[in-house]
């Protein structure tokens, strides 16, 4: 099945082209054709299954084609999730998707001030990605409107209970307007949660994939368990090792990945490092040498690597785990596009044990360790 089979139109079909998207994950073929016809889902699925773009896609298509859409900019459409990483990676994605389309979006998210995500609110959205404190925040304070709500997403709800969450989403649920589509999301469904489904849900269409069918299965990862100073060696050797062509390297801090360049650079290895020290005409260039294979290393801390899409990327590599279990399922999601295959592999020191215990219990499964 294509993405034109699932009726998505021109606008939408050129972006997922261009992140190299070339068939729907098995979530996106169930959801996007019941989701564009308005009804409600209920959707089984945890991350790494491409479940955003099954709620986003069809979100987009439908404000898009609602001819009144560019008249006012009242936001229309509501994504609740329980993170700030989740909020902001959905957000990226939405950047992405609705690149032709004229649609627009913003996050708003808690533990930062409040300025900068108002004055994006007053430019007037369409869609808002949001955490649920922030959003009450900005309700009671008037910089935010849910009349005109049309589509509304929960999203990673069990997480949402887990958070401690419920309350917010009990005094939201009724300042959203009764007529409205509702996307549901969970990946777990405890007795909780199907209350909780039953409750907001009208006649939703059930979808649910197993945790098997993620996207990160196309892609062959493996773990290296290493004390922190043998990394250098580690990646040099496995650099010299394996002759792929595209090797994207995360470092968590940009000061580490200024120093993994240095060191391959004394070994002949060149490579470029992106981060937000860089100016962005630097990052343009670092990124284009890579992308035209010129270099063959490329060395980013998460935030620069955020947006970035390369086609024929061999190799990801975890020089160190991210702090957030999402971060390594959208990392070594940019290897293995396309029908490709892909690497991932990770190195782990001793103090990064439990963020692989997260990673392994997000991702449903236990990675063999390279020997
Ligand atoms: P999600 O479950 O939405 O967090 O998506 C997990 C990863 O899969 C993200 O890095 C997406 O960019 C990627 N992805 C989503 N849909 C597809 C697709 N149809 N083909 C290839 N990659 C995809």
């Amino acid at each position: 099945m294509t993405f034109k089979e699932l009726t998505l139109i021109e606008p939408i079909l050129k972006a997922l082209d261009e992140k190299g998207y070339a068939i729907p994950t098995p979530i996106q073929q169930e959801a996007i054709l019941p989701a564009l016809r308005n009804r409600d889902i209920l959707g089984l699925a945890q991350t790494g299954t491409g479940k955003t773009a099954a709620f986003a896609l069809p979100i987009i298509q439908q404000l898009y084609l609602d001819k009144s859409h560019g008249k006012r900019r009242e936001i229309k459409a509501l994504i609740l999730t329980p993170t700030r990483e989740l909020a902001i990676q959905i957000d990226d994605s939405l950047r992405e998707y609705t690149t032709y389309t004229g649609i627009r979006h913003t996050v708003i998210y808690g533990g930062v001030k409040q300025q900068a995500q108002v004055s994006a609110l007053k430019n007037g959205v369409d869609i808002l990605v949001a955490t649920p404190g922030r959003l009450l925040d900005l309700i009671n304070q008037r910089y935010v409107s849910l009349h005109a709500i049309r589509h509304f997403v929960l999203d990673e709800a069990d997480r949402m209970l887990d958070m401690g969450f419920i309350h917010d989403i009990k005094r939201l649920l009724p300042l959203l307007p009764r007529e409205k589509q509702t996307l549901f999301f969970s990946a777990t469904m405890p007795s909780s949660i199907t209350s909780l489904s039953r409750s907001i849900l009208h006649d939703p269409v059930r979808v649910e994939v197993d945790p098997t069918s993620s996207v990160v299965d196309t892609i062959e990862q493996y773990i290296y368990f290493v004390e922190k100073p043998e990394k250098k060696d580690l990646l040099i050797d496995l650099l010299k090792k394996d002759k792929c062509k595209s090797v994207l390297v995360f470092s968590r801090t940009k000061h580490g990945a200024d120093k993994i360049a240095q060191s391959l650079s004394k070994v002949g290895i060149g490579s470029e490092a992106i981060h937000g020290n860089k100016s962005q005409n630097a990052r343009q260039r670092a990124l284009t040498n890579f992308k035209s294979h010129e270099t063959r290393v490329l060395i980013a801390t998460d935030i620069a690597a955020r947006g970035i899409d390369i086609d024929q990327l061999d190799m990801v590599i975890n020089y160190d785990l991210p702090d957030v279990a999402e971060t390594y399922v959208h990392r070594i999601g940019r290897t293995g596009r396309a029908g490709n295959s892909g690497t991932a592999l990770t190195f782990c020191a001793p103090d990064e044990r439990s963020m692989l215990k997260d990673i392994q219990k997000l991702t449903g499964r236990v990675l063999p360790v390279a020997n």
